[in-house]
């Protein structure tokens, strides 16, 4: 008897969650993010326009997409001047499409954009070795006080459900409140996050191979300077993940 009333406690919560979002869904109809069409959080129209990278040909080690080409190669930028993670990939190219979902999620709270990730995952999954543990670039707990959330830890944890790995929001620390990043050249970010990172002393990462996520690649020097402080710090490989690649001269 007391087995039959826990099925029925479980059943009646069960149905209360499914009516609940049924309701939700009846109340507050999902609209797509980019043209705000009745159906779905992005409609088979919007979802056409967005670029996967992984599906063209792209630089085998930055991950930045080539316009032509037969096959995955390294770029010259990364030929001349290898960057300290070991690869770095992106889900999509970043254009006014994207820049607005980024601006939704990034600025305004809106978290709807994991919702949209396992639909395009499929392809920049292959290209991700596997890793011991995500690790998120971190924020200065003054910024992280002023936004509320780490949208790269958000990101982190989505990707840790779909790799099946466990996230380490804590490894990796930002010791310096460095101003933002945004408008400043490649020069002037490399200078900016000069002791920047730290790892936090009770964890090992050597030997470790880490997935590092942050939201989106511009230059690729928040990535490089995160993923030297893992590898001074005995770090096996570093491989690192975005959202989306901005060209240059976007
Ligand atoms: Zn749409
Ligand atoms: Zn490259």
């Amino acid at each position: 008897m007391e087995e039959f009333n826990r099925v029925k406690v479980k059943l009646v919560t069960c149905s209360f969650f499914w009516g609940s979002l049924l309701m939700l869904d009846y109340f507050f109809p999902r609209t797509c993010f980019l043209c705000s069409a009745a159906g779905d959080d992005l409609c088979v129209h919007c979802q056409q326009k967005l670029k996967v990278i992984c599906r063209g040909v792209f630089c085998t080690v930055c991950g930045k997409p080539f316009t032509a080409g037969l096959k995955p190669h390294p770029c010259s930028d990364c030929t001349k001047d290898p960057p300290a993670y070991d690869r770095h990939r992106s889900i999509f190219l970043f254009d006014e499409n994207i820049k607005k979902l980024v601006h939704q999620f990034k600025y305004q709270g809106d978290f709807g954009i994991k919702r949209i990730i396992p639909e395009f995952f499929g392809a920049v999954a292959a290209e991700i070795p596997p890793a011991d543990i995500i690790i998120p670039v971190p924020l200065h707990v003054n910024r992280l006080r002023s936004r509320g959330y780490n949208q790269s830890l958000v990101l982190a944890r989505v990707f840790g459900k779909l790799l099946c790995r466990k996230v380490g929001p804590r490894v990796l620390k930002r010791v310096k409140d460095t101003p933002t990043q945004t408008g400043l050249d490649r020069r002037q970010r490399e200078q900016n996050l000069k002791k920047a990172f730290g790892i936090s002393g009770k964890h090992d990462v050597g030997g470790k191979k880490i997935l590092l996520v942050d939201d989106v690649h511009t230059t690729g020097v928040t990535l490089n300077a995160a993923a030297s402080v893992l590898k001074s710090f005995g770090a096996g490989e570093v491989y690192a993940l975005t959202l989306a690649f901005v060209p240059s001269g976007f």
